[in-house]
């Protein structure tokens, strides 16, 4: 995502640059009657071929209704049907998971071992991609993009070989990425452009108090930031200790030495080095949370000062001269890497441009990256037999296990069906946590390992309204939310990238792009950080669309109604996407041991297991695409 700053750059950058230097030296309950329901959300029916496109479907989005019922019937009950129908296909390659780690394995494995090649790939969903969904409106004979999930390229020079080959490949060259620099206006927040005015809205007596200038750049002490927080509302002993904290005014780690210092921000969890050291109230963490859940779907309870301050959390001014060294070169890093190119519709794009490589009748007057933004695909081309590479949607695989040393059985269940196809190698492009349910005959170890990760929990809520007039006032593109539901609200990319012409002017139609974590911030909880993950998909999974409906429709006439906005007249359409199974996880310093190299949990669960290679982000322990890549590229080098 975009304003998270290339995780891994700054992670490695500017944490451990920073690190390397201090070691050196040292939602609210809904009142139904208030409810306005937009009309129902769209469930999935079997879809007509002829009109079956997902990208415009609204309502409940991403894991929508019918795609994980199977899953969890076999992973909570552990329960599945017992006949299957066997069809008569055979592949060379039957890969679990039509994401950027599975579309990246068909892809790896056509190009090395020819076109010839019969390959299937397997999706639960309605539409492909995984993560990196796209959401595309209509209005007045226009079209409009966002994101239904991931968001950017992060920084595609520093991608591994295969991972910047198959880039190449798909034609997002060295050429076209600078293109892409230039095709992103400056006021794009989202997009990574670190300049660009990006604001704060907090809930006051009369609605949403917004504050635009660069509040980014504010909290990391840049120009005018005391203004900035003199403007917040806020209690005047809040805003001094805000005032003094991000502009480094005091050393808030005052009192320990250069080590104990090292020590401290490897071992205190963030939110309590912001209550304990820094002097904060509970009440104001929301505000010093809103940029780490996004940029790491954690809050500040579950990482350590030194992980949130890498995931883009502000006070490293704040902790004595070398804080401030660090945050030197940190800024200087930051400047030469931050270089975050986005397609309107996120890595969508990037799946898109696969599944036309593998499937070209999909979009066969298609160029490549320079007009794949508003290719129209043909879905119905997805499945045909006439072709090396399917791709099925609404595919729940069940079971993957090898027969007599033979051959793969595959086990899926499409529409209510049970099927069974057969194939030499498979390749498990889905969740860690659902593999050892599709394959029990693994070792217990490897189950394991498999089953110890939690992904992060998401909503990505794109809004379609009748015009920009309002939002325009906000004077800004993007805007920090701390205390609401969505904790980031933004205009959707308005980006000139693969052809596409977002909307220009406030009058004309737009998206706003609305992001949620339902991760708690406030209080400290007991359990591990997997834990909270755990508890935060629960609340995904039991919140109703209409819930999220009515959240959208407060928020944004609290923030937009002084400028005219109503609501009920000018949203035209809604579209959530729930993601329970989000980002890889990561290991955290606060609950994780150090693993010998090759012990971790997702090193000893992506073991080849004969015929089956993992691919995926989990099996990698890195929410990137580029690992998705890198994970592929193994899963098919261990198969070949
Ligand atoms: C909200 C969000 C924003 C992100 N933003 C970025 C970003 O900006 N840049 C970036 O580089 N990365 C980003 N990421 C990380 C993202 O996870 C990776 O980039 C990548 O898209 C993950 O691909 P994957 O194939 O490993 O997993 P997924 O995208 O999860 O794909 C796995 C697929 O397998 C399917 N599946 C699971 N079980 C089964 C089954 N039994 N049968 C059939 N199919 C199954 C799943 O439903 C899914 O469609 C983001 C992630 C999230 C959640």
């Amino acid at each position: 995502m975009a304003a998270r700053v290339t995780r891994r750059d700054f992670l490695n950058g500017v944490a451990i640059g920073a690190g390397g230097i201090l070691l050196q030296g040292c939602g609210g309950d809904i009142d139904a009657s208030t409810k306005i329901p937009l009309g129902a959300p769209t469930k999935f029916t079997p879809p007509d071929p002829a009109d079956y496109y997902p990208p415009t479907l609204t309502g409940m989005r991403g894991s929508h209704d019918g795609s994980f019922e199977v899953a969890h019937d076999l992973a909570w009950r552990g329960q599945k049907p017992a006949q299957y129908q066997a069809l008569d296909e055979h592949y060379d390659l039957v890969v679990v998971g039509a994401g950027m780690s599975g579309l990246a394995a068909a892809f790896f494995y056509r190009k090395k071992m020819g076109p010839d090649a019969r390959i299937l790939i397997l999706d639960n969903h309605d539409d492909f991609g995984g993560h990196a969904k796209r959401n595309e409106f209509h209005q007045d004979g226009r079209m409009m993009l966002s994101l239904g999930g991931a968001q950017n390229l992060e920084s595609p020079s520093s991608y591994s070989e295969v991972a910047g080959g198959l880039m190449n490949d798909i034609g997002i060259d060295d050429v076209f990425v600078a293109a892409m620099a230039v095709n992103t206006p400056d006021n794009m927040a989202l997009a990574g452009k670190l300049d660009a005015d990006n604001g704060v809205s907090l809930p006051g007596p009369d609605g949403h108090v917004t504050i635009s200038g660069n509040w980014n750049a504010a909290m990391y002490g840049g120009e005018g930031y005391e203004k900035t927080v003199r403007a917040l509302p806020i209690s005047s002993n809040e805003q001094d200790i805000l005032i003094d904290y991000f502009g480094g005014k005091r050393d808030f780690l005052d009192g320990l030495s250069l080590s104990e210092k090292w020590d401290y921000v490897n071992s205190v969890s963030y939110n309590r080095f912001l209550l304990e050291r820094v002097g904060l109230d509970e009440n104001t963490l929301p505000i010093m949370n809103a940029i780490i859940i996004h940029l790491s779907g954690f809050s500040g309870w579950n990482l350590t000062v030194l992980e949130a301050i890498g995931n883009g959390a502000s006070g490293i001014k704040a902790m004595g001269w070398l804080g401030k060294a660090a945050a030197k070169v940190g800024g200087v890093f930051l400047e030469s890497l931050v270089e975050v190119r986005m397609f309107p519709d996120g890595n969508a794009s990037v799946a898109r441009l696969l599944v036309q490589k593998l499937i070209p009748d999909v979009a066969p007057d298609m160029k490549g990256p320079e007009d794949v933004a508003v290719a129209r695909f043909d879905y119905s081309a997805l499945d045909r037999d006439n072709q090396g590479t399917r791709l099925r949607l609404n595919s729940t695989v069940v079971g993957v296990r090898e027969v007599d040393g033979e051959h793969l059985e595959v086990d899926y269940v499409q529409h209510g069906k049970a099927l069974r196809v057969t194939a030499e190698h498979s390749v498990l492009a889905c969740y860690n946590n659902l593999i050892p349910h599709l394959c029990p005959e693994m070792s217990e170890p490897q189950k394991e390992g498999l089953s110890y990760g939690v992904k992060t929990p998401f909503v990505y809520a794109n809004i379609q309204l009748d015009n920009g007039r309002a939002y325009s006032k906000l004077n800004a593109t993007l805007f920090q939310c701390p205390y609401d539901p969505f904790q980031w609200v933004s205009m959707a990319p308005n980006l000139t990238i693969g052809g596409y012409e977002p909307p220009r002017g406030p009058d004309d139609p737009m998206v706003v792009f609305m992001m949620h974590s339902p991760m708690n911030q406030t209080t400290s909880q007991d359990g591990s950080g997997r834990d909270q993950l755990r508890m935060g998909r629960h609340v995904i999974y039991s919140t109703p669309f209409a819930s999220y409906e009515q959240q959208i429709r407060e928020q944004l006439q609290s923030m937009l109604g002084e400028h005219g906005f109503d609501h009920e007249r000018d949203i035209r359409a809604i579209t959530v996407n729930r993601i329970p199974h989000g980002y890889a996880y990561p290991y955290l310093a606060l609950d994780d041991p150090k693993w010998e190299e090759g012990q971790a949990p997702h090193e000893i669960g992506r073991a080849q297991f004969g015929r089956i290679s993992i691919a995926n982000t989990d099996s990698e322990a890195i929410a990137l695409m580029d690992a998705a890549f890198d994970a592929a590229w193994r899963a098919v080098q261990e198969q070949t």
